[in-house]
């Protein structure tokens, strides 16, 4: 490997374990389970993995990329396209994974490398809970940073908005504690900023009281009628109930009749965080839509909501976000249609309407910039064969195309990879993006965060 001029030429024979926590390399038994992350589409090969066990690990490994001027690839539980690089050095932070809960002050600790549901798990002991994805092993590092839209949205924001302070490694190796008070522009930054300004070491959030949900699966037939009234009765809904409506050709679940099974179906998740007598009453309201295939929707812990998921679960996917204003019969005829014309094992569009307490949020006081969008539209086709990629690329883009509506914002957390012209356009749009620009300026001017949804340094 070829250094760039100027800099150190990497010899892995020399990092110990000392300075930068769990050194792993190319021909380490370990290598190859290291280097994979989530999205089974994501094969690249890095010089070294280092995985420190603390804040001066990662300054080191910081010092290393800077030294070397390789690549550098941040990760806390993989479940993105950017926490691995191809002959660079991959940061993985999954040995961090430490919390310490303050329940009667209702805040928590944490480590980046804690997945949501460890630290659902933990927070859950106490009656407490902070709101991340519906995802159990995502990591905590990348949707803190990301923003974080899951099944409490609506009642308590994304998770950014239960980030009360972080602990943070700059460019430079520096370890900062920033807050409303102490460098607010970078905790501004990071809210929704991704991993472009430095290495969060510790994130402190604010817990939720929250004893048990009404929530669950339920599943149920679909036509154009049947989704928009769906979605009509998701919005209607008190705060308290968050939804993510998938549309889907059915997976073959148990709790699927077999009948439906490769036939689009909704199957959606249904989280209401208060008392479960009163959500029973909202949650009786999709019920009577058409008759549910499959009800699971009951009281239950707020951890239960989390499937298990499976770590070796490495899925072939092409993935499109974007908002939506609504779903009206026309909009539930164009996803019937594509989702119906798509030849992949699993096609879908995943609905989750917004609102409540994430809009409530002012725009411009995180670096989410889509407060007011109404509804997040997750398009994907999962499929077996690497070679039918450009298949189910057209067929995607197609689809976004057909549903787009007036909004052209991008979520963040839910984008494989954006061009600059999107980042600027529609993850970052506006002042949000210049903001970002100007900050990413002052704590990383030499971009070596940029295995991410680079946000270029402003140059004045
Ligand atoms: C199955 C699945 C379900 C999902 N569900 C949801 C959901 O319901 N809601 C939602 O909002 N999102 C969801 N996401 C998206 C998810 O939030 C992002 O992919 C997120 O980045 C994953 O975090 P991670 O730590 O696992 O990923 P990683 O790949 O480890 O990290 C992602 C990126 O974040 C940065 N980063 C991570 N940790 C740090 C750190 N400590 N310091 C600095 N930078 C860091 C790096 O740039 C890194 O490349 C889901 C993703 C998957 C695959």
């Amino acid at each position: 490997m070829t250094a760039p001029l100027g800099r150190a030429p990497l010899s892995t024979g020399e990092l110990t374990d000392e300075q930068y926590g769990q050194v792993i390399r190319p021909d380490d038994d370990e290598y190859e389970t290291a280097r994979t992350v989530y999205p089974g589409a994501v094969d690249r090969r890095p010089a070294v993995i280092l995985r420190p066990g603390n804040a001066t690990q990662v300054a080191q490994g910081l010092a290393l990329a800077r030294e070397t001027g390789l690549e550098l690839a941040v990760r806390s539980g993989g479940h993105s396209w950017h926490g691995v690089c191809e002959g660079g050095i991959v940061l993985d932070l999954s040995r961090m994974r430490a919390i310490e809960i303050d329940a009667e002050a209702r805040t928590a600790w944490a480590e980046p490398g804690i997945t949501a549901g460890e630290f659902t798990d933990a927070a859950g002991e106490h009656g407490l809970a902070t709101g991340f994805g519906d995802g159990r092993l995502v990591g905590v590092g990348g949707i803190a940073l990301g923003g974080g839209i899951g099944f409490l949205s609506r009642k308590h924001g994304m998770t950014i908005d239960s980030l009360l302070a972080a602990e943070i490694v700059t460019a430079d190796g520096e370890l900062l504690s920033v807050d409303e008070h102490s460098h607010p522009d970078l905790f501004w930054a990071i809210r929704g900023g991704g991993g472009n300004f430095g290495v969060v070491t510790r994130f402190k959030f604010r817990l939720h009281e929250l004893d048990g949900v009404y929530g669950g699966i339920m599943v149920l037939p679909v036509d154009p009628g049947i989704l928009e009234a769906f979605i009509a009765e998701a919005e209607a809904a008190p705060e308290e109930l968050s939804t993510i409506v998938n549309v889907w050709t059915a997976p073959p679940f148990p709790f699927v009749p077999e009948e439906h099974h490769g036939k689009p179906i909704i199957l959606a998740v249904l989280c209401y965080a208060g008392p479960a007598d009163e959500g029973e009453k909202v949650v009786d309201r999709f019920r009577a839509i058409a008759t549910p295939l499959a009800d699971m929707v009951q009281a239950m812990p707020y951890a239960g909501m989390f499937p298990p998921g499976d770590p070796l679960e490495h899925p072939l996917t092409i993935e499109r976000n974007m908002f939506i204003d609504r779903v009206d019969r026309a909009a539930a005829e164009t996803i019937l249609e594509h989702i119906t014309a798509s030849g992949a094992m699993i096609a879908g569009a995943q609905l989750r309407v917004l609102g409540g307490a994430l809009a409530r949020v002012p725009s411009d006081a995180t670096a989410f910039a889509h407060r007011q969008s109404k509804i997040m539209a997750l398009l994907s086709a999962v499929y077996g064969d690497k070679a039918e990629a450009d298949v189910h690329a057209t067929w995607i883009d197609g689809f976004r195309a057909a549903l787009k509506q007036s909004d052209s914002g991008i979520y963040a957390g839910f984008v494989a990879t954006a061009d600059q012209q999107e980042i600027r356009e529609a993850l970052y749009p506006g002042d949000t993006g210049a903001r970002l620009a100007q900050i990413k300026a002052k704590y990383d001017p030499e971009n070596l965060f940029r295995s991410n949804h680079n946000i270029l340094p402003a140059t004045s």
